[in-house]
């Protein structure tokens, strides 16, 4: 869990040098001041709306040669607001709301073949939008793993970013507890925020699908492409290189971006600052459109896809490997609310049909 506040603000306050190398780096920070300068701020005033405007992207924790984590710190600062029994904004809801939704009795879904240990793990927004994906990627793992489980439920990382840590450790040990009772040892996922979760807070071992998945056919068309990487995985080198080699076996070529990898931008939605503040969520945006210039980007998160894809021609990588040239030339259907709720409701049956003989339970049935 994140460290205490006050802890965390006195750490920084203690060993930020203002050396303004990552206030260079960040929108946030330019408006509002140095680390350093914000953590004597916040121990001053710790009830300050001011963490709901950062993206918690960790870029400044990558690039501080101090090893100081301003992130940690908005982090902290966000969950000691709602201890407080501040930070329950309005704005707030429809994202609280899609997130009960996730793992509700209507949407939740677990299919647990028998003597399974494997299960992927899809997250809420992939199979909303892009339901063949899902099944796409379940039978091409299933040629590894033939009694592979899938879970549809929410990994909960909504209620964790606003600092609701206790929504988050109830829903979170809740999957944890049924991951346990019926003995699954590993989770694959495809978005990097359920990735983040499972390796922070989880107990099993969790893996991306990109560094298990195979290209399944070229592209003819070889375009030029470029690469966002997401924040959840901003530190998971492996999956970086393994996403480039995906990219590359399609027959495109990349071309990096300035920031990419470890010093990804955020796209604009992280940290649902666009809740409260869409001028600071939507300059990231135009900071990711800039260094993309006229390339097509390729992401491999849903929920970036869909942010970035207001502003700029992006694609998820699921879909360039799955059906490459309709891809790259912009034909791929991706849908969007309230059609993504009709996919997550109808992709049930939909991999009950394709499972090894399994049994097929909501979260409610049982939830220990
Ligand atoms: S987490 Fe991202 S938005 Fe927040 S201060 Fe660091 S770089 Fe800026
Ligand atoms: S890079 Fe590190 S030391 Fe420099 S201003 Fe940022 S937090 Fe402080």
């Amino acid at each position: 869990m994140p460290e205490l506040f006050s802890d965390k603000a006195l750490s920084v306050a203690k060993n930020c040098v203002d050396c303004s190398i990552c206030v260079k780096q960040c929108r946030f920070l330019q408006k509002n001041g140095s680390p350093r300068r914000l953590a004597e701020l916040l121990l001053q005033e710790p009830d300050s709306d001011i963490a709901y405007h950062c993206s918690l992207c960790r870029l400044c924790t990558a690039v501080c040669p101090k090893d100081v984590d301003p992130a940690g710190l908005f982090m902290a600062q966000r969950c000691q607001v709602v201890n407080h029994n501040k930070g329950s904004y309005d704005q707030h809801r429809p994202l609280l709301s899609y997130e009960k939704r996730g793992s509700s009795r209507i949407f939740s879904w677990y299919g647990l073949p028998d003597g399974c240990d494997t299960i992927f793990f899809p997250g809420c927004a992939l199979p909303g939008s892009r339901p063949q994906r899902v099944l796409d990627v379940i039978q091409q793992l299933q040629n590894e793993i033939p009694n592979l489980g899938v879970i549809l439920d929410c990994c909960t990382k909504p209620s964790h970013d606003l600092g609701r840590l206790e929504s988050f450790q109830t829903m979170f040990s809740g999957l944890q507890a049924i991951l346990k009772k019926y003995a699954i040892k590993k989770v694959l996922v495809a978005c990097p925020n359920c990735f983040r979760m499972f390796s922070e807070y989880g107990e099993v071992e969790v893996q991306t699908i990109y560094e298990m998945l195979k290209v399944p056919s070229p592209s003819l068309l070889q375009q030029e492409v470029t690469v966002h990487d997401p924040c959840g995985v901003r530190f998971e080198t492996k999956v970086h290189q393994a996403v480039r080699c995906l990219i590359q076996g399609t027959g495109c070529t990349i071309r990096e971006m300035k920031h990419h990898g470890t010093k990804t931008l955020c796209c604009g939605e992280g940290g649902a600052v666009g809740y409260l503040d869409k001028d600071m969520a939507q300059g990231w945006t135009e900071m990711r459109k800039k260094e993309a210039g006229e390339q097509q980007v390729i992401t491999y998160c849903a929920g970036c896809s869909h942010y970035l894809g207001r502003s700029m021609t992006t694609c998820h990588l699921l879909d360039l490997l799955f059906e490459p040239d309709k891809t790259l030339a912009g034909k791929v259907k991706v849908a969007r609310a309230p059609m993504t709720y009709w996919h997550r409701f109808r992709l049930k049956q939909k991999i009950a049909a394709i499972l090894a003989p399994h049994t097929a339970l909501c979260r409610q049935d049982i939830e220990p």
